[in-house]
Parts: structure tokens; sequence; C-alpha cells
């Protein structure tokens, strides 16, 4: 699978955690069912941003998406997303793309003008499916910026030549650089190769993103993904989040306050093509359901290592096969991962039940099929009641503020232990830290 990766300019967001997380799960499920899965994303490594932000800064480049990947990247493992097998940047494929654009050109499917090189989509067939509308209704909503040369307001840019202080490459144009929409069609087909099963991002990039690389891949004469997978978007009130209304809590931020396993649990509970709202209650909501299945964990010392499981092991391993039945039925229809959910909070209910009535080993049987059906989602269990880093740096500080009488600081140290699932209990000695019993 090919999945459109970020633009590497400011810190990322909680959309961009939606995604990678999205994209994560349907990779863990695929592979939970023994699928082998090639996973390419790609990073954007140069754009209008990216330029915009290095001038702004006088830094170069190269400088500022380096800086901005690193954060990526951090967030990523935070997040517990597997890394793609393969991260192909913008920068190292450009003699490629000069190679695409000639050969449209050549093909009489662009044209170039003052600007640049631009696609013509009459050339396409069925331009718009992506979008479900037509070439004719696409074109009532579109509009040439002033002094654009195009032929339809529909076409776009391949090629853009260099306007002064820009990063620049060679090209049968003069020097320039290519347009987004080229990097990822060349990328896509040149590491999965032609008809590569599945194409995603949010959807946002649905339309003109995607459809603009398979209306290239078209004109190319290439065999392009033969699924497409689009994800919703995160809203705060009715609004898409996006860095561009600057409402947005980094996922930066987020992840500081709360465990990354919380923020998954937040977007499995919605179906991956329904928006989420991330706020404190739904986030809170998620950080208590998390404790639950940790206090499972606790309850019957459950061995980390079954969250990697597969369905082929999960007999012998001792997943109740009923359990594993329901689970499989809601994740095959279209990725049901609420109902996934719920089957396995369900499963949590009739564990902690049957132990509580004394029937142990019932308990433990329901108890394993929690600890792998959420490792197939991505979602380990954690047993230990240890303190892990991040929490006792936070006891520390709390500690101090409370010796410098700084009570509003103390408080709001303590809200963010809560957040992450921790008892907040001040003694003598100090903050301490329990576990939520189960
Ligand atoms: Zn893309």
């Amino acid at each position: 699978m090919y999945v459109c990766g970020l633009t590497v300019y400011d810190v990322p967001h909680v959309g961009h955690g939606r995604a990678a997380l999205a994209f994560d799960v349907l990779r863990r499920y695929l592979e939970f069912s023994g699928v082998r899965v090639e996973h390419v994303s790609n990073v954007t490594d140069i754009d209008d941003k990216i330029i915009n932000r290095a001038a702004a800064e006088g830094r170069s480049e190269p400088e500022v998406a380096g800086e901005y990947e690193k954060v990526w990247w951090h967030a990523v493992d935070a997040l517990g997303v597997l890394r793609p097998t393969e991260v192909p940047h913008a920068t190292a494929y450009v003699e490629k793309m000069v190679a695409l654009v000639s050969e449209l050109v050549r093909r009489g499917a662009a044209y170039e003008t003052d600007e640049g090189v631009y696609l013509s989509v009459d050339k396409v067939d069925g331009y718009g499916l992506l979008a479900h509308q037509s070439l004719d209704s696409l074109r009532a909503g579109a509009r040439v910026e002033v002094g654009e040369q195009k032929r339809s307001p529909l076409d776009f840019a391949l090629w853009k030549k260099a306007k002064p202080g820009e990063p620049i490459w060679d090209s049968p144009w003069g020097p320039g650089r290519p347009g987004w929409h080229t990097e990822c069609v060349v990328m896509s087909l040149e590491l999965l190769g032609d008809g590569f099963d599945l194409h995603g991002g949010g959807i946002d990039l649905a339309f003109p993103h995607h459809e603009n690389e398979r209306a290239q891949a078209l004109c190319w004469g290439r065999d392009f993904a033969h699924h497409w997978m689009h994800h919703g978007m995160v809203t705060v009130g009715a609004e898409k989040m996006s860095k561009s209304l600057g409402n947005f809590t980094t996922l930066t931020e987020l992840l500081e306050q709360t465990d990354g396993r919380a923020y998954r649990l937040l977007v499995l509970r919605a179906h991956y093509r329904s928006p989420i709202e991330v706020t404190p209650a739904t986030l809170a909501d998620a950080v208590e359901g998390l404790a639950r299945l940790d206090a499972l964990a606790r309850r019957f010392s459950l061995d980390p290592s079954l969250a990697e499981v597969s369905a082929l092991g999960a007999h012998d391993a001792g997943v109740d096969a009923e359990a594993l039945e329901r689970f499989v039925e809601r994740m095959d229809d279209d990725l049901d991962t609420p109902g996934a959910v719920a089957a396995i909070f369900e499963l949590v209910r009739r564990a902690n039940a049957a132990a509580d009535a004394g029937e142990d080993d019932e308990g433990r049987r329901l108890a394993v099929s929690v600890a792998v059906l959420a490792g197939a989602l991505g979602l380990r269990l954690v047993a230990g009641t240890e303190v892990d880093d991040h929490s006792a740096e936070l006891v520390r500080r709390r500690d101090e503020a409370r010796a410098a009488r700084d009570w509003g600081e103390a408080d709001d140290i303590r809200r963010q232990l809560e957040a992450g699932g921790w008892v907040v209990e001040d003694t003598a000695a100090g903050t301490k830290l329990h576990r939520h019993p189960g």
C-alpha cells in the first residue's frame, strides 16, 4: 500500500496522528490475518510551505524539512505506529519526475506555458472519478487565478518554473521544481510496481491530489492503484482541524500529556471514514477505557507478547473461538473498528465477571482473547504498575511545584498524570502514583 505522507514544515497536528493510526490499524489487521504488507509512505521535503518557512527564518529548506521530519517520527513512535517499510523523499525522485513529465508532453497529454508544464485533464478518461463528479460539474466550480495560462481551470501543474530564490532542478523547460501531485505517482509505481493494491490518505486528498495522481498514471499508460482508502478528518467543533485554520492542539502536545494508546483507542472508536472530535471529554473517555484494559492485564498477569499473536496462532494461544470469529467479522466489514472495540470491551466485562464468580480459567481464557484481539489493532495492554520515565518526571516536577507552593502548576501536572491513567495521591513523602483498581 502507498499512503500519502507528510509535508514536513511544522509540528504535526492531531489529524496527522489519526492518518498514521488509520493505516497502521489496516496494516496490523492485514498482518494479523496473514497478509504480508509492503507499506510505502512518502515525505514531501520540498513544497511552497517549506520554502516560505525557510525564507522567513533565514534557513535552508533541507534544514527546515529535516527538523520537522524528526519531530514527526518521534510522534509516530509515541503512537505505537509501525514505521513504513519504505519512506521515499520527494527530492530523491526529481529526475524520475522530470522523465514522467517529458513523457506526458510527448504523449500530448501535457503542455508548457510561461509558468510551467500542465496536464490537460480533457485527455483523461473519467476524470472526477474519485470526487464522484463529472468533468463538467468540476469545471463549473473551478476558476483560473489571474495571470495563469492554463487551457482549462482544472489543468494542474506537473512542473513549476523557477521563481527567484527558490531551490531548483534542471529540466527540458529550464530550471524549476516538480508539482506536488507528481511525486506520489512516480514513487508509488517505482517502489510498488504496476497494479499495486491500495492507495490511501485523508478524504481531503481524494480530490484533487489523488485524482491528479490517477490522471497522470492513466496518461502514462500505467496500471495504477486497484483500491482507494480515505479516512475522515479530525474536527474541533464543526471545523476540519487543519493548520491553515490555526485551531489545532499539536499532536506533540497531546502526546506529552496522554498515553499514545489512549489516542489510538479514541481513533478506533470511530469508523475510519467518519470524522472524529478530539476534546478533553473524548480523550478522558479513552483514557478510562485504556485503564480498564490495563487493569484486566494486571488482574490476570497477562503476557505482553500476546499482542504479537496472529489469527493463525490464536487457537494455540487460547483465544476464545467465538470471540475471534466475531472480531474478524467486524473487521472484515470495511474495518468496523467501533464494532470490534465494542466486542473487546464485552469480553473485558465477561472476563471480570467470570473471575468475580471464581471461574478463573474461564476468566483467563476471555482475558487472553482481549489481549490478542486488542493487539491485532495495535493496542498493547500494560500489566505492569511500574512508573514510566515520563510519569516519574511529572512526579518530580509536581513535587517541586508543591514545595514552591505553586498550586496551579501542581494541579496542572496532577491532571496530566490522571490523563495517563494514574491515581494521584499526596503523601508526606510527596506524590505517589497508583493504577486504577480493576
Ligand atoms: Zn500523495
